[in-house]
């Protein structure tokens, strides 16, 4: 790296001088031909998260991508909160036309859906159990060993030869999973009627009862919003364990749908009114309805794949 280009980047970036900053900072990147996109990517030092950075002669740190993105926008003021972000997903590219001042919740939402679009992709092309398995998904380890527990209660197999087969699991993880199991179906599916007895009755407006009793819709919830006062799991209305283990927000736009497809594989869902916690079907939209947030380069090869594969988004 050319040195003083820490201080160079910086005076441009004062003076708003477009084409010297963009020109200092060509000087230390490459273009990826490969990419979608042939973005401009940083060859210098990146932050924990990835993102490229240069000191300034006072010690700063210089967020390059950040830099670029408002310089491209014409130098607005920086606005505490506001990200920019990245159309190209491309962590270490600093080319202005791929930057974008956004709000933190489009930003969150259009990496949603790019997540799970690519999701989609890898269910779709690889759905083979050990691949899956490895993925860590609890409901399908659990749902193996079920599988393997069934074999063996039949007096079709060994324990050692069920995991054997199953070529994922230890010992112990499997025993575990099975007194788990056990003991769930010892309380009985008696005891866990409520929510998962609507689900598996396709039952909407019981499913609608039981959200509705346990929301907030009090004058403390602001724009008509159902608060949900229960669980959560990472900021989102939660409820079940484990096997039976629910994102409400998703519950309710998928039985509002009338229940297309498996729970598991309906879109996730986002919420209209930015608040995580609200409930409110009206407020609820499905990942797909945001799709034009993505960047059309980056979404035709996706949407291309999952259709060569016979999947639908
Ligand atoms: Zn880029
Ligand atoms: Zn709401």
């Amino acid at each position: 790296m050319r040195p003083g280009l820490g201080r160079e980047v910086d005076e441009a970036y004062r003076n708003r001088d477009y084409p010297r900053l963009e020109r200092a900072l060509r000087s230390n990147s490459l273009v990826n031909e490969d990419s979608p996109m042939r973005c401009l990517v940083w060859q210098g030092g990146k932050t924990s998260a990835g993102y490229g950075y240069l000191q300034a002669p006072d010690g700063r740190n210089l967020p390059l991508s950040r830099l670029m993105g408002y310089a491209f926008a014409g130098f607005p003021e920086q606005r505490r909160g506001d990200h920019v972000a990245h159309a190209c997903a491309e962590r270490l590219c600093i080319l202005g036309q791929h930057l974008n001042v956004v709000t933190p919740l489009q930003n969150f939402q259009e990496g949603v859906i790019r997540n799970y679009l690519d999701k989609k992709i890898l269910d779709l092309s690889d759905a083979s159990p050990q691949h899956l398995a490895k993925r860590r998904s609890p409901d399908l380890v659990l749902w193996k060993a079920v599988q393997d527990i069934q074999v063996l209660r039949s007096g079709g197999m060994t324990q050692r030869a069920a995991v054997k087969k199953n070529g994922v699991m230890h010992h112990s993880t499997y025993a575990r999973l099975r007194r788990e199991f056990d003991s769930e179906n010892v309380k009985g599916s008696e005891r866990r009627k409520g929510l998962e007895t609507y689900i598996k009755n396709r039952d909407s407006h019981g499913i609608l009862a039981y959200v509705s009793k346990r929301v907030d819709r009090g004058p403390a919830a602001h724009d008509g919003c159902w608060m949900w006062m229960g669980r959560d799991t990472g900021g989102y209305p939660s409820a079940g364990t484990r096997r039976t283990h629910r994102y409400l927000a998703r519950v309710m736009l998928w039985s509002q749908r009338g229940f297309p497809g498996a729970y598991a594989d309906f879109p996730k869902v986002l919420h209209q009114c930015e608040k995580a916690m609200c409930l409110n079907p009206e407020h609820l939209r499905d990942a797909t309805a945001y799709i034009r947030l993505i960047h059309p380069d980056l979404l035709a090869p996706r949407l291309a794949k999952i259709q060569e594969s016979g999947g639908s988004v």
